[in-house]
């Protein structure tokens, strides 16, 4: 199941659940659409893949037990592992490459 990560590894800023700013690789690294757009150019600092919208997950049952009131966003803030300097040496060859083809 997708871990709703309560911030911006790079910048910090909350990205509450139902936060249309947050964007996600296809492991889940969680990023603001500013930090994705300016600093990121759509490369995940982690792995180099592309970034998507997160999706909301419904705050009420629409369907019985799944809603945000049984699979509750996570808690633990996320803080990347690589300066500003590390990432944008990593993106710079990447950020040409359109993410269906890295
Ligand atoms: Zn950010
Ligand atoms: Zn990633």
């Amino acid at each position: 199941m997708l871990q709703l990560r309560p911030n911006c590894e790079l910048c910090d800023v909350d990205l509450p659940p139902e936060s249309l700013d947050a964007r996600i690789c296809t492991y889940e690294c969680t990023f603001c659409a500013s930090c994705v757009e300016h600093v990121l150019h759509d490369v995940c600092p982690n792995c180099g893949g592309g970034f998507a919208p997160r999706p909301i997950r419904p705050g009420v049952d629409r369907r019985p037990g799944l809603s945000r009131l049984h699979q509750p966003p996570a808690s633990d803030r996320t803080h990347a592992k690589y300066t500003r300097e590390e990432i944008a040496a990593f993106v710079g060859p990447i950020r040409d490459i359109a993410p269906e083809d890295r």
